[in-house]
């Protein structure tokens, strides 16, 4: 349910402090104190974000973060940069090879989770935590609820997930493999008939208040949150 932050870092008393924060303020967390080990991890299960150290006793982070950014699978995963650096040269790099943001030590725990959030909003924002609205439908993630017109509607793990991320995508057409990923993970083996058996368990959800049409499916291509009559 709660989002998986991958945190690479080698020194042992900043690693615990990221991981703590992070899982403090409900993400998952996996660590890492080299590339190497970054590799492993982001291989057996993307991460929703990665917070990542500049300097690595195997390779620059940068490296890795280049990297990332070189594969399919993990263009656009979010990354956060945390360096010693300070060097507007360097701020510069890290961002110029696709970091999200930085942060720079010493930093603080309250400091660096508005900068989670802060790239969890822009990039992938059913992760940020904050409420989600579309037309009248409206997600409460922290309460794990969801309203239409203000009034609760029930329904199962898997309808929640999917319409979260339906509404933090609205009006935008999205692919079986991008909700099975966004729902299930990428790396888990599910045929995309499923989401469509789930699409019609989340419609039948939404008919409790007379909302199944938010939920259009565009033939040939997937499904979208729209108010719009003209899919
Ligand atoms: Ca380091």
């Amino acid at each position: 349910m709660s989002a998986a932050i991958l945190v690479v870092e080698d020194e042992p008393a900043i690693q615990e402090l990221v991981a703590f924060t992070c899982s403090t303020h409900g993400y998952s967390v996996v660590r890492a104190d080299s590339v190497s080990a970054a590799q492993q991890a982001v291989k057996s299960e993307l991460p929703d974000l990665v917070i990542l150290d500049w300097m690595l006793p195997d390779r620059g982070g940068i490296d890795f973060l280049r990297e990332l950014r070189t594969h399919e699978r993990t263009r656009q995963l979010p990354v956060i940069m945390l360096t010693a650096k300070s060097a507007e040269t360097d701020r510069v790099a890290g961002l110029d090879a696709g970091a999200d943001d930085y942060v720079v030590k010493p930093f603080s725990p309250r400091e660096l989770m508005s900068r989670v959030r802060a790239v969890f909003r822009r990039r992938a924002p059913e992760h940020a935590g904050e409420p989600l609205s579309y037309g009248p439908l409206t997600i409460d993630p922290a309460r794990h609820e969801v309203l239409v017109d203000g009034k609760p509607v029930k329904m199962g793990l898997a309808e929640f997930k999917l319409l979260r991320y339906l509404l933090s995508h609205p009006e935008r057409v999205l692919s079986r493999p991008q909700l099975l990923d966004s729902v299930w993970g990428d790396h888990v083996f599910i045929e995309e008939r499923t989401v469509d058996v789930h699409v019609l368990r989340l419609r039948k959800a939404l008919s409790q208040a007379n909302a199944q049409s938010l939920i259009q499916t565009v033939r040939g291509l997937g499904y979208r949150l729209s108010s719009r009559a003209d899919s």
